[in-house]
């Protein structure tokens, strides 16, 4: 079965060939429900409620409430500073009313709310200094009294698509969809009570009440579950397809292994040691080795992975170690090459900056097998690069690839093994839905000797403070990191540009001390630069977020970000991982541009407060959601429209608890409950494995 099942080809049609919906109209709602499908608009969710059956007086509105009122409208006061809301009066004859918006649009209110005029207007009733309030009402002329849905869901909106026009398109969408075999297990269903999948699509859309909008509401956990089931069955058969590739064990005499660690100026953490047990016993298995290494920045990782390398090197194999940036693979090379070379391990880099006839050289000896170790960017793994016999591929920071990436890096290699390292701590739902495919090591101990790093938070008006203080620190030999959000001024936002921060701090602590990195340099002015500052030369790097990623330079103490509230926290937390890699005492300051919101607010004391990752990355996902944490390149993959990760964790375990039994029991889906699992699959598009179903 490569087809589509044909009952969904109803929903599988574009927008515009539903009634009412022209071709402007479905542009604009294509791009606010992000796809062309009718299926795409059934995903849409309404976010919030309007209940026009509480009518009360102005004066007997209840507090918490929502309400509809008819009411005149009186004065309009228009906000008087920025950031101040725009207010217009409104009555009947029991008292009088506010309706607040904020951000407000002048022309529009006066043609919406004119004076003296009747309006029904409905919304959340809020006391604020003794008077009923609304805030941003919806408002319908008395002519609509009754026209107007008694309950009426409210979806996000875009300009040019009103909730009237959403709101019908989607009801007729509603008409479209078919009754599809059920692919829940029946036991499961009935002990949630959850409806059939056709029917859970009519309840979302037409919630009874504002219960509706929940995350626990039955309608909606269903069609969360059957969205996170979609995604654990393709981890589920990815893995159970790429561990069948297999039939290669490479053991290995430790004798590489056992060399490396006397060369070490340190010995091995517990943790450490765990991963690579797990890691070696997968590598000696027949089967073929999908493993995660997790650990926070500083937790060694590279150590790891090398002696991973050797176990591969040891059974006569190569093996190839793949970084996002070039600074990084440089880096890895550098620090590797030595201990490689001390033991007669024979390492080559490469990455696109190499061109010609060096990149000749290098092709030759990785397909002659002369070069025995690999490392570079994601050009190792381009068409023309042959390895003699890729044993292993080690990905280092994963959350910059994709799935798909992954995937080809692995197939480069006859049953190469692969190991994935990410410094962003994940929360577990996320590991669930991204690496389930995966099994998982984790560093969860530092190295030992690490002073906690002091973080403290500074408003920007207090900057020269800083300045004056790292003055001292300079003098006493100390090495800073200056972490600015953008390379040059935006006309529109007051964003410190690293150019004219480059520019003040040489100006205070002197003109050679002061380096300045930024995406727009050449690869080869970065690592000069780059090495400039790991050499001593340079007090303080001046670096836009490229420094971000896994650069090492313990001698740097102090790490100074700015404008710290356009961060999300895993990057705050990966920034504040440059420092404290040495034995001394290490800072993080952390400068805001106020005032700050609630949740700017929270993130930033979370930084304060904690240093573990795995917390932060909690916090994180429960303040920002899940493609932010892992990247734009990846998020495609992970959007959940009916699921959200930090609410529906419960289902995500059970999700893949489900799955890997389906696939263990029933590889190619052939059994009834198969056959309807593989319309679930199609229905949510998941082409990997439909890829992998349809080639057995
Ligand atoms: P990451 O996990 O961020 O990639 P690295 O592998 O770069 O961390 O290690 C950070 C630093 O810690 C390096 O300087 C490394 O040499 C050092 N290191 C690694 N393991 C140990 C250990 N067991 N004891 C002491 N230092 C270690
Ligand atoms: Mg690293």
């Amino acid at each position: 079965m490569s087809q589509r099942p044909f009952a969904l080809d109803p929903i599988f049609r574009a927008q515009n060939s539903l009634a009412g919906v022209g071709p402007k109209i479905a542009q604009l709602m294509e791009k606010l429900v992000g796809g062309p499908k009718i299926w795409d608009l059934l995903k849409h969710l309404p976010v919030d409620f309007i209940d026009r059956r509480y009518a009360p007086k102005v004066s007997e509105a209840q507090n918490q409430k929502i309400a509809t009122m008819e009411v005149t409208i009186g004065k309009h006061s228009p906000n008087a500073r920025r950031g101040l809301p725009y207010r217009v009066a409104a009555n009947d004859d029991t008292g009088a009313m506010t309706l607040t918006f904020f951000h407000a649009n002048k022309d529009w209110l006066a043609k919406q709310l004119p004076v003296g005029e009747k309006r029904i207007v409905s919304g959340k009733v809020e006391y604020y200094q003794g008077n009923p309030q609304i805030v941003h009402p919806d408002i319908a002329p008395l002519s609509q009294r009754h026209t107007l849905e008694t309950v009426e869901p409210i979806y996000p909106l875009t300009q040019g698509v009103t909730n009237k026009i959403l709101r019908k398109a989607i009801q007729s969408s509603l008409g479209f969809v078919p009754k599809l075999p059920e692919w829940l297990d029946p036991a499961y269903k009935k002990q949630q009570r959850w409806a059939d999948w056709h029917e859970a699509l009519e309840d979302v859309h037409n919630p009874p009440g504002e219960n509706g909008l929940s995350p626990a509401y039955p309608a909606r956990q269903r069609l969360a579950y059957d969205e996170l089931l979609s995604n654990q069955l393709t981890l589920a058969l990815v893995r159970y397809k790429q561990k069948r590739k297999s039939g290669r064990s490479f053991a290995g005499d430790n004798a590489l292994r056992n060399k490396l660690l006397t060369e070490l100026p340190f010995s091995l953490t517990g943790a450490q040691e765990r991963s690579l047990q797990e890691i070696g016993d997968d590598m000696e298995s027949e089967l073929k080795m999908l493993r995660l290494l997790q650990g926070d920045v500083g937790s060694g990782k590279t150590v790891v992975a090398a002696m991973a390398m050797l176990q591969a090197i040891e059974c006569g194999a190569q093996a190839a170690m793949m970084a996002p940036t070039e600074i990084l693979a440089r880096q890895h090379y550098e620090g590797l090459k030595p201990l490689f070379e001390a033991i007669g391990v024979r390492v080559v880099a490469l990455t696109g900056r190499d061109k010609g006839k060096a990149r000749d050289t290098i092709l030759h000896q990785i397909a002659n097998g002369a070069a025995q170790i690999v490392i570079g960017t994601h050009a190792i793994f381009q068409d023309a690069v042959q390895y003699q016999d890729l044993g292993l591929a080690v990905i280092d920071e994963q959350h910059r690839f994709g799935v798909h990436q992954r995937l080809a890096l692995s197939e480069k290699g006859k049953h190469a093994d692969v190991l994935v390292m990410t410094a962003t701590p994940i929360p577990r739902t996320l590991t669930l839905t991204s690496y389930g495919d995966m099994d998982v090591s984790r560093l969860d101990e530092k190295p030992p000797g690490r002073k906690p790093i002091d973080t403290r938070l500074f408003a920007s008006d207090k900057i020269e403070t800083v300045i004056h203080g790292l003055q001292r620190q300079i003098a006493d030999g100390t090495r800073v990191y200056w972490v600015c959000p953008l390379v040059e001024e935006s006309e529109k936002m007051d964003l410190a540009a690293a150019e004219e921060r480059y520019d003040v701090l040489k100006h205070f602590l002197g003109e050679d001390k002061v380096g300045l990195i930024h995406g727009r340099m050449k690869p080869d002015e970065k690592d000069a630069v780059m090495a400039r500052f790991a050499a001593g030369e340079l007090s303080i790097l001046v670096a836009t977020t490229v420094i971000e990623v896994g650069v090492n330079v313990p001698e740097a103490t102090i790490m100074v970000i700015e404008h710290a509230e356009r961060f999300g926290l895993a990057q705050l937390h990966q920034l504040r991982g440059r420092v404290g890699r040495g034995g001394d005492q290490s800072y993080c300051f952390l400068i805001y541009s106020g005032p700050l919101s609630e949740t700017g607010k929270e993130r930033l004391s979370t930084m304060r407060d904690t240093e573990d990752g795995f917390v932060i990355a909690e916090k994180d996902l429960e303040l920002r959601g899940a493609g932010d944490i892992l990247g734009t390149r990846q998020s495609g993959s992970l959007e959940f429209k009916f699921a959200n990760l930090a609410e529906h964790a419960e289902l995500i375990a059970a999700a893949r608890d489900d799955a890997r039994l389906i696939i263990d029991k029933d590889p190619d889906l052939k059994s009834e409950r198969g056959e309807a699992l593989r319309t679930l699959l199609y229905l949510f598009e998941r082409d990997q494995a439909i890829k992998y179903l349809s080639s057995g």
